[in-house]
């Protein structure tokens, strides 16, 4: 029976909370999607959403929908995670679906708390930062989905919600739970609240403990399985979710091109393939398929469209952004089920996008989080198949340079 229910808005979201959460050694079950029904044996379950830039009305269904499994599962206490950069537009969704889930909850109130002091995001008199820079100065001003042109969260949220926004700021949180729990009890229905390190985020939890409903990026729910374990209602001894031992055969398919995992392919000393979307739209993946076909998954090839971003636009100018990702990522999605075929139990995937459409081929729809490999990263356990394997999914710029043989490393 689940105590914590938590719904995120993106893929890769879902997988940084989970693996947060699982740091305290509890138990916790990641579900792509609303699953159809069916228990929980696990203390904490999140279900991972794709509803970060979907219309207002279908991300506030898929999320009251998610909320009514994880009501289900026995959770009484609920979190809505979404980015540590409150990436979102004018319309939502970070609002609108944090009003609903409050409806449906019967909350007067929640808190807001993007802050993530280990990833250098962090919130002061209600304004976000992004290392030092203010987040409408960061490169968040430019994305090419939710462009964040102010810095001021209360003023971002305010056009989302139709009840009143209001600030508890880090002079009181500095002041410890008590003193944050009397000020929220005279703050409006949506409070933002300042937090610029780990202390202020236990603060925050310490006081929001037992609220119907929290909201934030995923540092905030991580002190609660040790505020659960105080309170004792997590008694799971620490059963730390355990990745089964699936056996030798590995592979590495990686299809993102940020910086960070340009460097973790240079440094990959394992057998490789690369292919690019120009040469897969005109001849498929079949030379990769031979290729990996020769291999041995003991040796953990990779196969990759990693590439510069010059490489990036010139493939994008040819076939299209959307053609371009699409192409590598089916690529990639095949090959992985032809690696399980021939014997690969471990999988370790580079790319938000990449991961989601390999998870998808893999017929995966529950992943048991495991040990982290780097901050926001764990190994996963999950079926595949009617095969147990293990995924280590990582986006973009998560991990070091040796990531790929670290991963490989810990689940020999
Ligand atoms: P990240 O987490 O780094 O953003 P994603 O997998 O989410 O990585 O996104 C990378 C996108 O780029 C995917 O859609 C992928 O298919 C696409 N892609 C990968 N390699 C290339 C390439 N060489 N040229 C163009 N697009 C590519």
């Amino acid at each position: 029976m689940a105590i914590f229910g938590a719904i995120a808005d993106d893929f890769t979201g879902a997988t940084d909370l989970a693996g947060l959460l699982a740091r305290s050694g509890a138990k916790v079950s990641l579900r792509i999607g609303v699953p159809e029904g069916g228990a929980s044996d696990a203390p904490f379950e999140v279900v991972a959403l794709k509803i970060r830039t979907a219309p207002v009305a279908e991300a506030v269904t898929e999320a009251l929908a998610a909320l009514d499994w994880l009501k289900g599962t026995g959770a009484e206490r609920f979190f809505w995670k979404y980015c540590s950069t409150f990436d979102s537009t004018a319309d939502g969704n970070i609002g609108p679906v944090a009003e609903a889930l409050m409806a449906a909850l019967g909350a007067r109130q929640t808190v807001y708390c993007p802050a993530f002091p280990e990833n250098g995001r962090s919130v002061f008199m209600g304004n976000l930062f992004v290392g030092q820079q203010p987040l409408a100065e960061s490169p968040m001003k430019d994305h090419p989905l939710t462009p964040m042109a102010d810095s001021n969260l209360m003023r971002l949220l305010r056009p989302q919600v139709t009840q009143e926004v209001g600030l508890v700021d880090r002079l009181t949180v500095a002041r410890g739970a008590e003193a944050l729990k009397d000020a929220l009890g005279r703050a409006a229905p949506h409070v933002v609240v300042d937090a610029v390190a780990d202390t202020d985020l236990e603060v925050i939890a310490r006081a929001g403990r037992d609220m119907a409903l929290m909201t934030g990026g995923s540092a905030l729910a991580m002190p609660l399985p040790a505020l659960y374990r105080e309170a004792g209602l997590l008694d799971d001894g620490r059963s730390a979710a355990q990745v089964p031992q699936v056996g030798p055969g590995a592979v590495v398919l990686s299809g993102s091109c940020s910086a960070m995992t340009r460097a973790q392919v240079a440094a990959y000393g394992g057998p490789s393939f690369r292919f690019d979307p120009l040469m897969l739209a005109r001849d498929g993946y079949g030379e990769a398929l031979d290729w990996l076909s020769g291999q041995d998954m003991e040796k953990a090839p990779m196969i990759y469209a990693t590439a510069e971003p010059e490489q990036v636009r010139a493939a994008q100018a040819e076939l299209g952004v959307d053609h371009a990702g699409a192409v590598v990522e089916e690529a990639l999605a095949a090959l992985a089920i032809a690696a399980r075929e021939m014997g690969a139990r471990r999988f370790v995937v580079a790319g938000g996008e990449t991961s989601g459409a390999v998870t998808k081929a893999l017929g995966v729809s529950r992943l048991d989080v495991g040990r982290e490999i780097a901050p926001g990263v764990p190994w996963c356990g999950c079926v595949s198949g009617g095969q147990e394997i293990a995924l280590a999914l990582k986006s973009g710029n998560f991990g070091a340079e040796s990531f790929f043989a670290d991963a490989l490393g810990m689940l020999g």
